[in-house]
């Protein structure tokens, strides 16, 4: 980054912050074709939506490349078995804690004492059901990896490209001109993420314009407490418990790695989509953060489908919440059932906006809770969304810093620079 020129993060910031207060004053102007046809569903709806969709059409093959990429570097199959095993102990364990501290907060503070539900008309919202665990594990076996492609089914393209990677590995020599031709398209992809990012900072206005300009914020206020304990909830998890094990396991400092991850962080915040964050935490990761390509390309793609610690802290919440206003006392197994079905339905919530509403039935039926209950948060849910994607995609990236330099897979040059290598992050 050459002096007096305003790097990335930062021209993403100010969109962040100006979208922001744009879509707040915007609910103090009437109504009318400039503020909404012209501007909150024209330019807004425009180059947020243009944004969002440049950077999604990445998703699908950069998952894939990069994952056969990770897969096929790694060399030997016991590396690639330990740093999943690893990966995937420290996903499910930090998911764990996150609902534990959701939920322990929320019965202390109980967010749902004092409302009640019988005059709201919740029939009237119908809810998707959420799929039953044993389809979910199946499910991860494509059919026709073509078809899981098309339809974006990330965990089955997981699948896919882990085997191809791993087959390309055992097969070294023979399959070199394939392998090679896997890290000829991994940099070209990345060089396209490199042209998507030059409209980041607009792109994130547009859509945090928009969404603060049509939220409204009347069905907030009986909400406030609810949201609020999400909120600290969300922040407690991403500070003290990141921060903590950053500390812990690396030496590093929290601060730092905060600082140099905070343009996926904003992606992640305007977009409510872990899955169209991915090109961007790669990136960064990679010239940021100082992780090795072999690293991020494998766990990022998979923390991404599976890790959402943001999402199962909303779950948590929401099932106290619901319970208090429907009466119901929570057991002590209750709790337990709780923490087990909503780490285990992070793994099944993809990416994308507003699906940890629809895993939470799932949680919720788990201890026998009304799925109706639901509707009552709906309404706020795309504000939570932001924020517990932001975290969803900082816990793959704090692990992915954890795992990295327990495998020695990590640059302490780059993440300690000021500069960012070739680039203007
Ligand atoms: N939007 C979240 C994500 O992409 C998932 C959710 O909680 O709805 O990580």
């Amino acid at each position: 980054m050459k002096k007096g020129k305003i790097s990335l993060s930062t021209k993403i910031f100010i969109g962040l912050i100006l979208g922001l207060i744009t879509g707040i004053i915007f609910n103090f102007i009437p109504q009318g074709f400039i503020r909404d046809e012209l501007l909150i569903n024209g330019v807004f709806y425009l180059v947020g939506q243009a944004f969002l969709k440049a950077i999604m059409m990445l998703v699908v093959p950069l998952v894939f490349i990069s994952l056969v990429n990770g897969a096929a570097s790694m060399g030997d199959i016991k590396k690639l078995g330990r740093i999943g095993v690893k990966t995937v102990l420290f996903y499910l364990a930090t998911t764990a804690i996150a609902i534990s501290i959701a939920l322990s907060l929320s019965t202390v503070f109980k967010p749902g004492v004092g409302l009640n539900l019988s005059n709201s008309s919740l029939s009237e919202v119908t809810i998707k059901e959420a799929i039953p665990l044993v389809e979910v594990i199946l499910d991860m076996i494509p059919n026709n990896p073509i078809a899981s492609m098309a339809n974006g089914n990330m965990l089955q393209i997981i699948v896919f490209a882990m085997l191809i990677g791993v087959g390309l590995s055992t097969l070294g020599e023979k399959t070199k001109m394939i392998t090679n031709l896997f890290q000829q398209l991994n940099d070209l992809i990345m060089k396209i993420v490199d042209f998507v990012m030059i409209i980041a900072p607009i792109g994130v206005f547009g859509l945090i314009a928009r969404t603060f300009a049509t939220q409204g914020f009347d069905a907030m206020i009986p909400l406030i407490k609810y949201m609020s304990l999400v909120l600290i909830s969300l922040l407690i998890h991403a500070t003290i418990v990141y921060g903590g094990l950053l500390k812990l396991f690396t030496r590093l400092s929290p601060i730092r790695f905060f600082k140099k991850f905070f343009p996926a962080i904003s992606v992640a915040f305007s977009t409510s989509s872990s899955s169209a964050t991915l090109p961007v935490s790669m990136e960064i990761a990679e010239e940021n953060l100082g992780i090795s390509k072999d690293v991020a390309s494998f766990t990022l793609p998979l923390g991404a489908t599976i890790n959402m610690d943001g999402t199962a802290i909303m779950q948590g919440v929401a099932t106290v919440f619901i319970a208090q206003i429907y009466g119901v006392d929570l057991t002590l197994s209750s709790f337990l059932t709780v923490i087990l079905t909503a780490t285990l339905a992070s793994i099944g919530t993809a990416g994308v906006p507003g699906v940890g509403m629809i895993m939470l039935s799932m949680v919720l039926q788990s201890v026998g809770l009304p799925v109706e209950g639901i509707a009552l948060i709906m309404g706020i849910d795309r504000i939570l969304d932001m924020a517990r994607t932001s975290v969803n995609i900082t816990g793959d990236a704090v692990c992915t810093m954890i795992v990295a330099k327990a495998e020695g897979e990590f640059n302490e040059e780059i993440f300690n620079s000021e500069t960012i290598k070739n680039k203007s992050l």
